[in-house]
């Protein structure tokens, strides 16, 4: 089913895009380029290590830094904080190619060769500070995992995905900073950023995450949601060519942009609309998407890429941000919240300008 952000800012479902019209083209906004800090971890991390979430986040952070030429990992490996299979076949992979099979345990240690390593390629002599950890005042991230720095002017539309990606950056590592807070009590300590009123601020304001028993389910989606609207921009062959975001083929005036429901997970899928072939696994960017100002087009991808993205349950559209409508978005139950499209780009803009979005 497509899912398509009409010119009114709602969204409306379509099983057929037979009332949309035509076009070409597609678009190559500039890539992320890596960035990073020192790596490390409280406790062991891999095959019968402890697996504290954090640190499993921080590994995976590194082992895409590093990237596959180090024995690392592509973008597209997920950044959750659960140490599964492929995590531990990824550090085993890693230890492998740097250490052959004596070192290959599968297991990284604080203060040990395999941590040495990743920070030693990461360009760090090893030890202090962590990586994703930063947020700076009124809850703006620290851009610390993949900023966005466009190599050649930006188009208009580019400025927009560009200013997207940033966003889901700081949203991502908000919610990763929050995470060893989520079961904890309150810790008041010498600094506010330390606290966990501070750190669990937004994700409250937008998900929730208190008012269920589901704390630490409820924020791994929507880590995992953040973290899939990032590996959107790094599929391979990517946004940065014909993947991804598009222009809208069918040049329909009636609608800001339209994906797939769920589209993610339909990657090389097409189905024919009006003579076009449609890709199930992008999202498409019509005529009156362009005028948009910047910031409103990074809501409406963000937006976007929440119904792209969401999975097993789909995100769907509740309640807008639009006047009249602010009280039934702030009276949603939980996992309405939680399965809430604009809930996203919400949480997304106010983590990264450090003020609630506006509503429209
Ligand atoms: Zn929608």
């Amino acid at each position: 089913m497509f899912i398509c952000k009409a010119v009114d800012g709602t969204c409306k479902k379509l099983t057929s895009l037979d009332s949309l019209g035509n076009g070409g083209g597609g678009v190559t906004p500039p890539g992320p380029t890596p960035g990073g800090g020192p790596v490390t971890i409280k406790f062991p991390v891999g095959i019968n290590g402890r697996n504290e979430a954090l640190d499993v986040l921080n590994i995976q952070v590194a082992l895409i830094q590093v990237g596959p030429a180090n024995g690392g990992q592509t973008p597209d490996f997920a950044i959750d904080g659960i140490c599964g299979p492929k995590t531990k076949a990824a550090i085993q992979k890693f230890q492998l190619q740097h250490f052959g099979w004596k070192g290959c345990d599968g297991l990284i240690e604080p203060g040990k060769q395999t941590l040495a390593k990743l920070n030693e390629l990461l360009g760090h002599g090893g030890g202090g500070g962590i990586p994703i950890l930063g947020t700076g005042p009124g809850g703006a991230a620290k851009q610390a995992l993949l900023p966005a720095t466009p190599a050649a002017p930006p188009t208009e539309l580019q400025k927009g995905i560009a200013l997207a990606l940033k966003w889901i950056l700081a949203a991502q590592t908000n919610v990763i900073s929050a995470i060893p807070y989520v079961n904890s009590k309150d810790t008041p300590g010498p600094f506010q950023v330390f606290g966990r009123e501070f750190r669990m601020r937004q994700l409250n304001n937008h998900f929730l995450i208190d008012k269920t028993p589901a704390k630490m389910a409820n924020t791994r989606f929507v880590l995992k949601t953040f973290d899939r609207m990032r590996q959107v921009f790094e599929r391979p062959g990517g946004l940065w060519g014909e993947a991804a975001f598009e222009k809208d083929p069918l040049n329909d005036n009636t609608v800001f942009a339209y994906t797939w429901w769920g589209g993610f997970f339909k990657g090389g899928q097409h189905r024919v609309e009006k003579q076009h072939k449609i890709r199930l696994d992008s999202i498409f960017l019509s005529p009156p998407f362009n005028p948009l100002i910047e910031e409103r087009k990074a809501f409406t991808i963000i937006h976007e890429l929440a119904h792209f993205v969401g999975h097993p349950e789909f995100i769907d559209d509740h309640a807008y941000n639009f006047q009249g409508q602010m009280k039934k978005i702030n009276n949603l139950p939980p996992h309405l919240k939680l399965l809430n499209a604009e809930s996203y780009s919400n949480f997304a803009y106010e983590v990264a300008n450090g003020k609630p979005a506006p509503i429209f």
